[in-house]
């Protein structure tokens, strides 16, 4: 059985709660799909929003960035955040303006990171990180000498008060509208890679390898 997380005065969906979700295996399945996410905190003087790589490691996030950031100064620093991770399905075309739309999946995160300072610990949520980028290239790839690990903070914020709200299907016209004759639908959008490009300083005959020729995000087909 799914399970439901807690919702909170700040997760509470307000605007069209139909599309509400609190389903922990939900979030957790758009989680997995998506590519960046965007960290939204406040220095005291400023608000900002950063776009960033993630990655889920069980009931929680993965974040990382170099020591002398801002942004990982401000999150290892205990600021509260939110993380915001949006999955774009669709441009919906209705007859009227006022009704388009997007067909999504999305995600808002709240909390606060802790530093992963354990070197085990930093080594593992480093590998999640990459490999949630792209499976298998952890292995193929020279891994982080220490002094790499030193210069990165890893961070990881707990999955525990977290909204979802998704939107599928056709657009929703007003009933008077549905006789003029504009063409309206979906326009679905998916992420796909095109051919890769090797590396000009590439050792010559070096292979491909098969997790990026067929590099697809999950539940998505691979190429053009
Ligand atoms: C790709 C995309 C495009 C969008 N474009 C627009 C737009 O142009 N204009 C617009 O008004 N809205 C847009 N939305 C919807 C927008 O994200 C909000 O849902 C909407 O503004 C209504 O918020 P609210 O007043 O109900 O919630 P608020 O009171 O602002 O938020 C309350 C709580 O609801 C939760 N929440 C709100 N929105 C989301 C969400 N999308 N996903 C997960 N949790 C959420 C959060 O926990 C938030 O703290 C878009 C959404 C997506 C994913």
């Amino acid at each position: 059985m799914s399970e439901q997380l807690p919702v909170s005065e700040r997760s509470q969906l307000r605007r069209i709660p139909s599309r509400a979700s609190y389903d922990r295996a939900l979030a957790h399945a758009i989680l997995d799909v998506g590519l960046i996410c965007h960290v939204g905190f406040a220095t005291g003087t400023d608000v900002f929003v950063i776009p960033m790589a993630y990655a889920r490691q069980g009931d929680q996030l993965l974040l990382h960035g170099s020591v002398a950031s801002r942004l990982a100064k401000s999150l290892a620093g205990g600021v509260r955040l939110s993380v915001c991770v949006t999955l774009m399905d669709g441009l919906v075309l209705a007859r009227s303006v006022f009704e388009h739309s997007m067909n999504y999946r999305s995600v808002v995160c709240f909390g606060h990171a802790t530093a992963i300072t354990d070197p085990t610990f930093k080594a593992a949520a480093l590998r999640d990180l990459t490999e949630h980028l792209i499976p298998g290239r952890w292995e193929d790839a020279r891994q982080p000498n220490t002094r790499e690990i030193q210069a990165t903070t890893v961070l990881a914020m707990p999955l525990q008060e977290i909204s979802i709200k998704t939107r599928a299907g056709p657009p929703e016209d007003l009933q008077k509208d549905m006789e003029l004759p504009y063409w309206a639908g979906v326009l679905p959008l998916q992420l796909r890679t095109a051919a890769a490009i090797p590396d000009p300083a590439l050792a010559a005959h070096t292979p491909l390898p098969s997790y990026v020729s067929d590099y697809a995000r999950p539940g998505q087909r691979s190429r053009l």
